[in-house]
């Protein structure tokens, strides 16, 4: 098909960044159309092991164009980083491969700093943001006091727009938070250096898209985070302050007439969590470490340890439903191949009742995990390249996870390198 999202059905970190990784090749331009440098996905091919928070994943393919759309928050400083350590691995990027969309919303150093100012605020009521401008920026953007990628091609209009809205934010910083102001010198001289940087890639992503689609080219979307993290039908307020869901993918890539035909959803063999909030199938202790372990779960992003559970079936099938799943990728399948029994949380018990939809996000807190063991196959399966191969027991799990999500199960990962995943046939 020649539109496909990459999608997160749970609270993110699924896996999607291999998935992208490995469906790239079959597509000509993948974009990112929310969120910022708040996640990251994690890639590793020929040019070595990377975490990527702003580039999308297709940036490794060579004749694949890759796309920030206008529903991303940009921190300009961030990404030419992030261009840099790539470059320096070899990787190719230009105008040719990488567009960041006029319409994408730009990150200063002051949404950084009211992020954290916000966090200690809320001391330990804080949402565990990731402390990198996100929520203010989006908040911004719906105050329409945000400052767009493209007014770095008008300087003299940007230079105007900068002073009056710091003129505003100041207020905030000063009045609400009795901190330091910030001053338009020192964030001039900041967006000179860092727009410079990224200024030749700033263009009109819609007509990127239409032009490419009117050509026949294929247009691969690709999401941050996972459904329950979506600003409006996730777990609020822990959530993301974007839409990860794919029917977002159009209208936040530049194109909001172009439809998506497949929307491949990512589920991990397992749960993780980072940060705050209801998580109902947590492990603790000691078979929370041993999970953690396994699983590597620690933030791409942050390096904060992820809190971890079995797989959640009632969190799942909500995800699915919401992101209009077509497909499903289960990665991470290698991970639970230590257990004797492998957990399920098929249930949630709420307020004495056994429910299978997910709850209502303020009542959520309240929801008690209903678990079930299947039998582990306690084989190393990251070597497995065929379906079939695959222990009769690990077969098992995916397809009565399959059943209990309702969504056809198209990939297996087992193993976070290219090559390690099995089609389902
Ligand atoms: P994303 O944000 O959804 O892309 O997820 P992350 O990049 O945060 O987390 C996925 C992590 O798991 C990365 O370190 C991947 O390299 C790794 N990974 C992905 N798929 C597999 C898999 O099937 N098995 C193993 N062992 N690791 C995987």
């Amino acid at each position: 098909m020649k539109t496909c999202a990459i999608v997160g059905i749970n609270w993110g970190d699924e896996g999607k960044g291999r998935m992208v990784d490995l469906l790239a090749q079959d597509y000509d331009i993948v974009v990112r159309y929310q969120g910022g440098n708040n996640a990251g996905h994690t890639v590793i091919n020929e040019f070595g092991k990377f975490a990527l928070n702003l580039l999308p994943s297709g940036i490794f393919r060579k004749g694949v164009i890759n796309v920030l759309g206008n529903g991303t928050v940009v921190n300009p400083e961030h990404l030419s980083g992030e261009i840099r350590r790539l470059t320096d691995a070899g990787v190719s990027i230009t105008p040719e491969n990488f567009v960041i969309s006029d319409r994408a919303v730009l990150v200063f150093p002051y949404h950084v700093a009211l992020d954290g100012l916000e966090e200690s605020r809320l001391a330990d009521k804080a949402y565990g943001s990731t402390k990198r401008g996100i929520a203010p920026v989006y908040g911004d953007k719906y105050m329409k006091k945000a400052i767009h990628a493209g007014e770095i091609l008008y300087p003299e209009k940007l230079k105007a727009h900068l002073k009056s809205v710091l003129n505003w934010k100041n207020l905030t910083i000063e009045k609400v938070y009795g901190s330091e102001p910030f001053t338009f010198e020192a964030m001039w001289s900041w967006i000179e250096e860092f727009g410079a940087k990224i200024k030749p890639f700033i263009r009109d992503s819609g007509d990127v898209l239409r032009n490419g689609k009117a050509s026949g080219k294929s247009i691969l979307f690709e999401a941050q985070l996972g459904a329950l993290r979506d600003i409006d039908y996730g777990i609020y307020p822990y959530c993301s302050s974007s839409n990860p869901l794919a029917a977002y993918a159009p209208v936040g890539s530049g194109a909001p007439d172009i439809a998506v035909e497949r929307v491949v959803g990512v589920v991990k063999a397992y749960s993780s969590c980072v940060g705050e909030g209801p998580f109902t199938a947590e492990y603790f202790g000691p078979e929370a470490e041993r999970l953690r372990e396994a699983g590597g779960e620690y933030g791409a992003a942050t390096g904060r340890p992820r809190r971890v559970g079995p797989i959640d079936l009632v969190a799942t099938r909500y995800g699915v439903k919401v992101q209009g799943a077509t497909e499903i990728a289960l990665t991470k399948m290698d991970v639970l191949s230590y257990m004797d029994e492998i957990p399920i949380c098929h249930a949630y018990e709420l307020n004495g009742e056994i429910v299978r939809d997910f709850p209502y996000h303020a009542v959520l807190a309240d929801a008690k995990p209903v678990f079930m063991t299947m039998p582990g196959w306690k084989t190393d399966i990251s070597g497995v390249r065929r379906y079939e191969e695959l222990p009769k027991e690990a077969r098992d799990y995916i397809e009565f996870v399959e059943k209990e999500i309702g969504c056809r199960m198209s990939y297996i990962s087992v193993g976070p390198e290219r090559d390690a995943y099995c089609v389902r046939p």
